[in-house]
């Protein structure tokens, strides 16, 4: 069985990504899984999904803890161990990681060896416009490095996925041009046998007692030593020439991230702001306005 586990923030498209590769997978031949997990469902959050291919049934289920792929479309995961990017990457045949320059990330974390990177976020906003629509190029490295998938099937699984999610055929094109660069610019990899999970592996969701599952807020627990602010895609800024210290934005923060100074004007505390942009929305000056966050492009 070769299992593949992708990484990726909530708005990259990961699901979309290894279900490109369960496709391919399947046109291949191969008898498929895919299925992702979130946590907190929104944009910027860690998502994880899993695909495996077999030439037999599949019955293992549940989270991949032994990949003989990692796929990370975000070098900043794994600047959080908790993310668990690099769980079992020992016995993994390859770690993917979408970054412009792997040598400066080798200087801040640990990847180790069978490292392989391309500049997916590049590839696709030069294709497609919107540099973090990774799906099919993360797809299409994963696929690549497999090297059990043809181009062929991989265009076939492309368009077959992007139809289904009402893409129209324009944009299935320009995606199946980036799939195509992203194949040709990685090489297939030796496929080390994976080491087999210790027994077939389902996540568990620990539920809470009553008191911690309603939602009482008794003490900030673990939430600020989180630095969610790695989340964010997009960051909010204060304009204040025009902010009236009306505070709304600090009522508004759903996650307690904006504090007003002595003279009462907002501030944010970009540690932990997730740049859901509820602020922005709030703001009856609109002094609150948008920007990319740059950080893997
Ligand atoms: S974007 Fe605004 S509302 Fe959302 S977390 Fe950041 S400061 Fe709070
Ligand atoms: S909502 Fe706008 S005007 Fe009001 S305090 Fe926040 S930034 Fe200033």
């Amino acid at each position: 069985m070769i299992r593949i586990r992708f990484h990726g923030r909530g708005g990259h498209g990961i699901k979309t990504a290894s279900r490109i590769v369960g496709t391919a997978a399947f046109l291949a031949g191969y008898q498929v899984q895919d299925s992702p997990i979130y946590g907190a469902e929104r944009r910027g959050a860690p998502v994880t999904a899993f695909t495996r291919m077999d030439t037999t049934s599949i019955l293992e289920r549940g989270i991949i803890t032994q990949p003989n792929f990692i796929i990370c479309g975000d070098e900043t995961l794994l600047e959080s161990p908790a993310t668990g990017v690099l769980v079992g990457r020992e016995n993994a045949s390859a770690v993917f990681i979408n970054t412009s320059n792997l040598e400066a990330l080798k200087e801040k974390v640990k990847v180790g060896a069978h490292t392989v990177a391309l500049d997916i976020t590049q590839r696709t906003l030069a294709h497609i416009g919107k540099a973090s629509a990774l799906s099919v190029g993360l797809g299409a490295a994963a696929v690549r490095l497999s090297g059990l998938i043809t181009i062929e099937q991989l265009r076939e699984a492309v368009g077959i996925e992007l139809e289904e999610l009402g893409l129209d055929a324009q944009v299935i094109e320009k995606n199946l041009r980036l799939a195509e660069e992203v194949y040709g610019g990685l090489e297939k990899v030796t496929i080390q046998p994976g080491k087999v999970p210790p027994k077939e592996l389902v996540h568990e969701m620990a539920y809470d007692p009553v008191l911690l599952g309603t939602p009482s807020i008794l003490a900030p627990g673990n939430a600020e030593a989180r630095q969610t602010g790695s989340w964010r895609v997009e960051r909010p800024e204060i304009d204040y020439e025009h902010c009236t210290r009306c505070g709304l934005c600090f009522v508004g923060c759903p996650d307690g991230a904006i504090a007003l100074d002595e003279q009462g004007y907002p501030v944010i505390d970009y540690d932990h702001c997730k740049g859901c942009l509820i602020c922005l929305e709030q703001c009856p000056r609109h002094s609150i306005t948008s920007k990319k966050e740059v950080r893997s492009w």
